[in-house]
């Protein structure tokens, strides 16, 4: 979210100056293992979806700017038992913004995906127009773009105080001083780390997630081109996946769920809990194939917030400080458009979606 404001500030001409505790793209926030799902007919709400359109809107921009893959159309496959909350509204986001879906009953599901072994009952929403993200690719060709627009990036650098007085903000880190007009934070599961310096702290818990890759007898089943993304809704779990994309395997998480990590941050390898792998694996070869076999896994964090929708405001009690967090396991679709519109109301202007349903307020803190 952070270089994707970067570079939107800088393509108007702003001076910018971002700090990160790594080197990103990297392991230790939520945005690694490559890539992302896109959805446009949003099961969190239809109000998630000129936001989505939008973002859609610029990654195909972004696209067009570099050599490596920013997008690629894979449809997804939203799909569960019949008469849930999640799918009724994936339905209703298409027929309010007339977005092309597909209704499939499992049968269909099987048939046209044989990779697919969904058992009778369950219902599916297919998306053509949606797809996959690449999630590093994205932050290196941001950071690349912002970088030559004339951004300084101080990685590796911790803040070690902020001061934010009325026309002026000024950062510490361990060498350097920076001084500005306004701050934009957002670093994810740091985020409190950060906002406690001026002394606020947000509503929200970092959990640690796991996803591993998968192998079968039959992988062109799989396959980029053959196989959808796609997500399980189901009664008691929820999980989502994505076809091969690299010679990897079959991707899978799990989204409901996961551990709170503690104050350290720190995240326990994979393996480390029997469910890690477990999981997953059982999940894959109910609705999947039963020779699937797990190949990789990896941990990761979501910073969910107590309604799993955003947090996008001024920090209460400044005019100059802005944080963006708690995009809780499924902001990075949005982080193109959210970047710009963050980019603009940092500006004064009025971006090109609203995100006033992100505000603090709505937790009581204003
Ligand atoms: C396994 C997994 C799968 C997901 N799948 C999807 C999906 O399919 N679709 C989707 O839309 N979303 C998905 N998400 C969610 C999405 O990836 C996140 O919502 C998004 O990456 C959050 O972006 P962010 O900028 O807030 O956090 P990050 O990408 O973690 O960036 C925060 C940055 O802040 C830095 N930082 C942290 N603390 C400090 C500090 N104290 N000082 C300075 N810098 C600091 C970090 O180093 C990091 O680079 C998934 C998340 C995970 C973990």
């Amino acid at each position: 979210m952070g270089l994707a404001a970067g570079y939107y500030l800088t393509e108007s001409g702003q001076t910018v100056a971002m700090v990160d505790a790594f080197d990103p793209p990297h392991e230790a926030g939520s945005h690694h293992g490559k890539t992302r799902l896109i959805r446009h007919a949003y099961g969190e709400g239809s109000s998630y979806v000129p936001l989505a359109l939008h973002a859609q809107k610029l990654w195909e921009e972004l696209d067009e700017k570099t050599e490596v893959p920013i997008f690629v159309k894979t449809g997804v496959l939203n799909f569960g038992p019949k008469g849930n909350k999640f799918l009724d509204t994936v339905e209703k986001s298409a027929r309010e913004y007339q977005l092309p879906l597909q209704v499939m009953t499992a049968e269909e599901i099987n048939h046209r995906w044989p990779g697919f072994q969904l058992s009778e009952g369950l219902i599916g929403y297919f998306e053509k127009n949606s797809g996959v993200l690449f999630s590093e690719n994205i932050i290196r060709t941001y950071r690349t773009l912002a970088e030559k627009n004339g951004a300084d990036l101080y990685t590796n650098s911790h803040v070690q105080s902020i001061e934010a007085k009325k026309d002026q903000v000024i950062v510490k880190l361990e060498n350097e001083e920076l001084v500005g007009k306004k701050l934009l934070i957002t670093a994810g599961k740091g985020t409190n780390q950060v906002t406690n310096l001026l002394n606020v702290t947000l509503p929200i818990t970092p959990v640690r997630k796991t996803f591993s890759w998968f192998s079968s007898t039959e992988p062109s089943l799989y396959k980029e081109g053959t196989f959808p993304g796609w997500g399980y809704i189901g009664k008691e779990s929820t999980y989502y996946g994505f076809p091969d994309m690299d010679g990897k395997g079959l991707k899978i998480g799990r989204h409901d769920g996961g551990r709170p990590i503690d104050n350290s941050g720190e995240l326990a390898l994979f393996g480390t809990y029997p469910e890690d792998e477990q999981e997953t694996l059982d999940f894959a070869r109910e609705h999947f194939s039963k020779d699937i076999v797990m190949e990789e896994g990896r941990v990761c964090t979501y910073t969910n917030t107590p309604d799993e929708d955003f947090i996008i405001d001024y920090l209460p009690g400044y005019t100059n400080v802005m944080v963006a967090c708690g995009f809780s396991g499924h902001g990075f679709k949005f982080a193109s458009g959210i970047g710009e519109s963050l980019a603009n109301l940092l500006m004064n202007k009025e971006p090109a979606v609203s995100l006033k349903s992100f505000r603090l307020r709505r937790f009581g803190v204003s």
